[in-house]
């Protein structure tokens, strides 16, 4: 209990920026309850995507995409050395196959740079085959700094903190909706099979791909002032047969998402992926006949992809705050400025770098809360 709250702050969803709120909140000896909708934390966005750290250079300086990644990286690392969680800052190369796609990468090195992003080299064709001769490329961006990580240890060890913070997660209880109280704070109903209304000072959203539903279930919300969600669907494919390079690659970005990619696991297990379809409703199934633009696409990198070696791996789906050929807008971390509600921080957009940036949106959240 605290005053004449419940909580000082409830945080709706237990993906990895619901918790990394809840965490930067009880770091700063808040007491904090987690809703859960699910039976487990972390099983939305946050367990069907790339596992990568990226290091900050593709999103447009002075973007809170690019300075949140960028903190959010070099908060990351720490907490996974001090909690002993699996990493491996393997380094990535963005290629350019083409002469014509150089221009774009000299551009994400400016940007880079422009983002505060640390040990990136722009490197010719041959010293990107120097170090991964099955590449094909004419000229690469080498960012020293990008890693794979284990998430799900991640989401793990910050639910630690929380608990031992004093903070309390309820799975299966969905956040049903809430009415802001006079004077301040929150009257918050949760659902599940005992249904319950629970106080708090504060309230911070972060529902995924439910943002916008769950920020629709809180009185006084102005519906205009809610984003309209888009689903941008992301299809992987798993290589049947050994890791072919060391590094991440990854090709020059498409609109919309990084392009499809050569990724490892911690495990040394090897997929590409993911590609970009709009769907109007999330939904995990990979149609194979992808495979036949995955092929195409791999190989403009790697032209050695046998026929055969690709099998459908999962997908996971973007939540996005953009249509196909819109521009792809910030993270929105939406405030009393933006909706009216005291006490409220209402997440939207959270795609990637979400991941990679979560413990500094939680810092983010926290500074627009305290
Ligand atoms: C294909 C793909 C690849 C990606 N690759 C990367 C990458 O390599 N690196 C990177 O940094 N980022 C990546 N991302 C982005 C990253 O995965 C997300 O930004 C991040 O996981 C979002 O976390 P979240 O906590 O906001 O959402 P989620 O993990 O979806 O968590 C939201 C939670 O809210 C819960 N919820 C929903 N409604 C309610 C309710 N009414 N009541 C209670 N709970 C509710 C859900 O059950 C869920 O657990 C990728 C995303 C995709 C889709």
């Amino acid at each position: 209990m605290s005053g004449r709250f419940d909580f000082d702050a409830v945080v709706v969803g237990a993906g990895a920026v619901g918790l990394a709120c809840a965490f930067a909140l009880a770091c700063r000896g808040l007491s904090v309850g987690v809703l859960e909708a699910a039976g487990a934390i972390g099983g939305g966005v946050s367990s069907r995507n790339s596992q990568v750290i990226h290091a900050g250079f593709y999103y447009p300086t002075g973007t809170r995409k690019a300075e949140l990644c960028v903190s959010g990286r070099r908060l990351l690392y720490a907490f996974l050395d001090a909690h002993h969680i699996a990493y491996d800052r393997c380094g990535k190369l963005v290629v350019a196959t083409r002469a014509a796609e150089v221009p774009a990468l000299e551009a994400l090195a400016l940007q880079g740079e422009a983002n505060g992003v640390e040990e990136m080299d722009l490197i010719s064709g041959r010293d990107a085959i120097d170090l991964e001769p099955h590449l094909s490329a004419v000229a690469a961006l080498w960012s020293h700094e990008t890693g794979v990580f284990d998430s799900h240890g991640y989401m793990e060890a910050l639910l630690g903190e929380i608990e031992d913070r004093g903070g309390a997660l309820a799975l299966n209880t969905p956040f049903d909706g809430a009415e802001p109280l006079v004077g301040g704070g929150f009257r918050v109903r949760a659902g599940g099979q005992e249904p319950t209304t629970i106080t708090t000072a504060r309230l911070v959203t972060a529902g995924g791909l439910s943002a916008q539903a769950v920020a629709g279930r809180i009185e006084g919300y102005p519906p205009e002032r809610i984003p309209k969600a888009y689903f941008g669907k992301g299809s992987y494919f798993a290589l049947q047969g050994r890791a072919p390079f060391s590094r991440l690659i990854y090709p020059v970005p498409v609109p919309g998402a990084l392009g499809v990619h050569y990724t490892r696991d911690l495990g040394g297990r090897a997929r590409f992926g993911p590609d970009l379809e709009f769907v109007e409703a999330p939904d995990y199934h990979v149609d194979p006949a992808r495979a036949a633009s995955m092929y195409a696409e791999v190989r403009r990198f790697w032209p050695g992809l046998r026929d055969g070696a690709l099998a459908p791996d999962g997908a996971g789906v973007r939540p996005k705050l953009h249509g196909p050929g819109e521009p792809q807008p910030d993270f929105r971390l939406d405030g009393p400025e933006l909706h009216g509600l005291e006490g409220l921080v209402a997440l939207f957009g959270i795609e990637s770098p979400g991941l990679t940036a979560s413990l500094a949106i939680g810092e983010a959240v926290v500074e627009g809360l305290l």
